[in-house]
């Protein structure tokens, strides 16, 4: 790989059945921790390895747009939306460079618990060759190896680094690890209270909020007859 300049761009794929500020928060954090010129934000289609989402995909996109709004350095990516079939980070990562070449690093952010199910990605030997893989961490608590497969330890033990000043020497390649502020709120938390008609707010933006509310989504059949 060519060495990469100042560019580096974010990506940050996810169901985002609704985005959250867990979500949010981590992007800004590693946009300024790393120096990113942007993050894109990439809803899935149908995710290869969780439930089939609640909502639909242009639901889950409209929601992104509202949250990133007041954010120039955000962006919604719709190109898994798209796409027919599976939606693996493989083939978007292939989609991004023959867009972009190879002289901008791309940086694959995501949290701990996705690092560790890293392997039963499809291709996930391969990611590394084009992308860098930033694992948002606890502040002090980096994931143990212990809690590594022995494959994914080996890829972490050849390509890990805490310098982030690496993502820019080469283009892919790096995990970096990198300290963020924990945000305890999950998707599937949100869905089970709205579901329960417990409000979400201080969860996520407000906008999202009353997108929610006026679509009455996650709102069971039950729930909305009651
Ligand atoms: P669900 O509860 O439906 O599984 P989720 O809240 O985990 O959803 P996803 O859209 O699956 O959200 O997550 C996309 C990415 O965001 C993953 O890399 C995940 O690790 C990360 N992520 C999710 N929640 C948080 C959070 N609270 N803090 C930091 N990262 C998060």
């Amino acid at each position: 790989m060519q060495a990469a300049g100042n560019l580096a761009i974010g990506i940050l794929g996810g169901t985002f059945d609704p985005i959250h500020f867990g979500h949010l928060r981590m992007a800004q954090e590693l946009l300024q921790a790393l120096d990113l010129s942007e993050v894109r934000f990439i809803p899935a289609a149908t995710p290869p390895l969780k439930k089939q989402p609640v909502t639909s995909a242009s639901d889950r996109a409209a929601m992104v747009l509202l949250a990133i709004a007041n954010n120039a350095a955000f962006s919604l990516d719709e190109r898994e939306l798209g796409r027919s079939g599976t939606s693996y980070t493989i083939d978007t990562l292939l989609s991004l460079r023959k867009e972009l070449g190879t002289g901008v690093s791309l940086c694959l952010l995501m949290g701990s618990d996705a690092f560790l199910g890293l392997p039963n990605w499809q291709r996930w030997q391969e990611l590394l060759n084009y992308c860098h893989i930033i694992v948002a961490h606890r502040a002090n608590i980096a994931p143990a190896t212990q809690a590594m497969s022995a494959q994914l330890r080996n890829l972490w033990e050849k390509s890990v680094s805490t310098h982030a000043e690496d993502i820019t020497k080469k283009t892919a390649g790096t995990i970096l690890m990198q300290p963020i502020t924990q945000l305890d709120i999950s998707a599937t938390r949100i869905r089970e209270d709205l579901n329960c008609n417990i409000s979400p707010r201080y969860l996520m933006p407000e906008s999202v909020i009353d997108f929610i509310h006026s679509h009455r989504l996650y709102v069971s059949a039950k729930a909305a007859t009651t």
